[in-house]
């Protein structure tokens, strides 16, 4: 069962949710937690630090042999990105805009483009609990792959029982790269007019995915008419309700997970992930 955590914006708590999800379900079953926002991740905050194993992500990039490149210029012609300009004696590479297609060795008719791997971020492996793993994909200051980054996080995360994306905030590409291949969407919202609009934009992209998507209004001061009234329109379960309260506040402010704190916050959290399992199976 894959779950996504994504919403229209930044600040509405989709971390909490995934992190509160992923340990409360961990507590009776085998879950991975994977950090997706890869160019901001922060779910390791809510857990102890432990002995972490990273390993490099690298993208292949062209290499020009000058010896053997006549400037024909045919390289720079088909790349599409503008990663190749053919000068007065050399050949210019912009490693930030190349996207690693390996036309253009294919194309150099002198054979002279070869091609070496160029390191673009990171993947960190955490052991939290016998049950519960976190893998967190981080892109490299400066680097703009972000999805090449989050497909390794996702493939080093594999096919376990239960595997829990949190997805950076938004609808860009990073989304819809961490949104393929799941199960269920959970879109995190918040009570007020931006938190509806972004909601919309958020549900948009994971109709248009066709991935099934439930809702949970997070930091709700009990005005949430039109969020309600958005999920009644559209047919998407609301699978829970989260108060703005002080004390919720406290805990996470203290990085703390409120399930952990809160035994019956951890049932709540079981039953959000029975509640998505449910609609997909009954989808
Ligand atoms: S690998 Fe593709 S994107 Fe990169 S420089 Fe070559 S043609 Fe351009
Ligand atoms: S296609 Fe090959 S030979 Fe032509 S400019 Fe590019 S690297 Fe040089």
């Amino acid at each position: 069962m894959k779950i996504a955590v994504a919403s229209g914006k930044g600040g509405t708590g989709k971390s909490m949710v995934a992190a509160n999800l992923a340990w409360s379900l961990s507590g009776s079953e085998q879950v991975t937690l994977v950090d997706c926002d890869v160019e901001e991740p922060n779910l390791h905050l809510f857990f102890p630090e432990d002995q972490p194993s990273v390993s490099t992500v690298t993208m292949q990039v062209p290499c020009v042999d000058a010896d053997r490149c006549t400037l024909c210029g045919e390289c720079a012609g088909f790349c599409a990105f503008g990663a190749l300009v053919v000068a007065k004696d050399r050949v210019l590479f912009f490693p930030e805009h190349c996207h690693s297609c390996g036309g253009c060795a294919i194309t150099c008719p002198a054979g002279a483009i070869t091609e070496t791997p160029r390191p673009i971020g990171t993947i960190t492996e955490r052991t939290l609990s016998p049950s519960l793993s976190l893998v967190t994909g981080t892109l490299n200051e400066g680097e703009v792959l972000a999805t090449h980054v989050i497909r390794e996080a996702k493939e080093t995360a594999g096919t376990g029982r239960w595997v829990i994306f949190d997805a950076s905030p938004g609808t860009s590409c990073p989304v819809v790269e961490t949104l393929q291949g799941s199960d269920f969407c959970i879109l995190v919202t918040e009570s007020t007019p931006f938190g509806l609009h972004d909601l919309a934009l958020a549900y948009d992209v994971t109709s248009q995915m066709g991935i099934p998507s439930g809702v949970i209004i997070n930091r709700s001061d009990g005005k949430d008419e039109g969020a309600h009234r958005f999920c009644d329109e559209k047919g998407i379960r609301v699978l829970a309700v989260v108060p703005f309260d002080r004390k919720i506040a406290e805990i996470q402010g203290s990085g703390d997970l409120i399930s952990r704190r809160d035994p019956s916050w951890k049932d709540r959290f079981c039953a959000i992930g029975r509640a998505c399992r449910s609609l997909v199976e009954g989808a």
